[in-house]
């Protein structure tokens, strides 16, 4: 492999010689290539580009109404280390690889012919492109970019900061999973623990919840939090706790106040496959905390990212907690990532999201 440089186009043959497809290598990457085509003569370039995007497109378009989804999910999408969010006329893009990398200028240029976007933003700050020998940056590639822009999700608007903000701004990835939480929410007392700019709490009060406590350790997340509840006009209901969500969980524990709904979203726990087993241990504690301020018939909303832990595992996590809560639960649904993040049948790291509905029986 030291001949190859990061990013160089390969040809990937089987033991016996067979060609297998065409992809794109790095020498410092545990991967050992990355394949873009399983056509002859098909390579990383404008016309595969412009073809694949208007593919992804044409799925998104078919899913939603309006223009606010993850366009590309790299892989699954036949784009390897690519990833782009619409956020109607601005477009986020995502490169992971220096394979990516070297065709940044024909991703944009096809963007711009396929959408013709107000603005792009590149968003090359994620920390896995240092694995890739790639520097962490974003920039204005194109038209302006606001401060913060507004999108809609099952009824109700958010703004978010495409700069700023985690990801691309907004994790679209839970969409379905607070429309399902939306129609159990009416009345009810509602705990959004991680809960960023208020997905899932903000959400909660627009559908009817009695009040919702969002919980963050981040300053300016919970600042949008409050600005989407006022957007909203929910405010009456919404408040914030800026604390670490362990610490706020324990301190809840010590007043009188029980929830109806939690939700627990966290950040990834488990980034490598050796931290699994700690990784674990802090999903339990955490659904533990959480299912001892949950009300009898009390509805707990567990959430994973770590693609590394097995929905099995996950599962697990959550029966641990329960026993040592002594708390009777039962799942009685299970969500994954929204279908603007497809799966890859080949590939299990891309259903990376589990989301449990689960619930706390009342004792007889
Ligand atoms: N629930 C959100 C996404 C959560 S992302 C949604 O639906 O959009 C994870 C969030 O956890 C981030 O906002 C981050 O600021 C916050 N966070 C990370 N570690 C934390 C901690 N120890 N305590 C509280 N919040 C934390």
């Amino acid at each position: 492999m030291s001949d190859f440089h990061p990013g160089d186009a390969v040809a990937v043959i089987d033991h016996r010689g067979k060609w297998l497809g065409n992809g794109y290598v790095n020498p410092r990457s545990l991967i050992c290539a990355r394949v873009v085509s399983r056509t002859p003569g098909a390579v990383l370039g404008p016309e595969l580009l412009a073809h694949r995007l208007q593919a992804a497109l044409a799925l998104r378009e078919r899913l939603y109404r309006a223009p606010y989804y993850r366009w590309v999910f790299g892989e699954t999408d036949g784009l390897p280390g690519l990833v782009v969010d619409r956020y109607a006329d601005i477009v986020v893009v995502q490169i992971n690889t220096a394979g990516m990398e070297r065709v940044r200028t024909d991703i944009v240029a096809a963007i711009e012919a396929i959408a013709n976007p107000a603005g792009i933003l590149l968003r090359n700050d994620v920390a896995s492109r240092t694995l890739e020998g790639l520097d962490r940056y974003t920039e204005h590639v194109s038209g302006s970019i606001p401060e913060t822009i507004e999108l809609e999700e099952n009824g109700a608007r958010f703004a978010v900061s495409l700069e700023r903000g985690h990801k691309t701004g907004w994790y679209f990835d839970q969409r379905d999973n607070r429309q399902r939480l939306a129609a159990l929410v009416a009345g009810r007392r509602v705990l959004d623990v991680f809960s960023y700019v208020g997905g899932w709490g903000v959400a909660a009060a627009v559908h009817g919840a009695s009040d919702v406590t969002c919980v963050d350790s981040s300053t300016p997340a919970l600042e949008l939090a409050r600005h989407n509840a006022a957007l909203n006009d929910v405010t009456d209901r919404v408040r914030t706790v800026e604390a670490d969500a362990f610490d706020a969980l324990a301190a809840i524990r010590s007043e009188p106040t029980r929830y109806d709904v939690i939700v627990l979203d966290p950040p990834a726990f488990i980034k490598r496959r050796r931290d699994i087993d700690q990784g674990a241990l802090a999903y339990r504690r955490l659904n533990l905390a959480a299912l001892r301020l949950l009300a009898d018939d009390g509805i707990l909303v567990t959430c994973s990212c770590s693609y590394h832990l097995s929905r099995e595992q996950f599962t697990d996590a959550l029966r641990r907690s329960a026993l040592k809560a002594a708390r009777a639960v039962q799942i009685f649904a299970e969500g994954q990532q929204a279908a603007d993040h497809p799966v890859h049948p080949a590939m299990p790291e891309t259903r990376y999201l589990k989301a449990h509905f689960a619930r706390a029986i009342a004792p007889f």
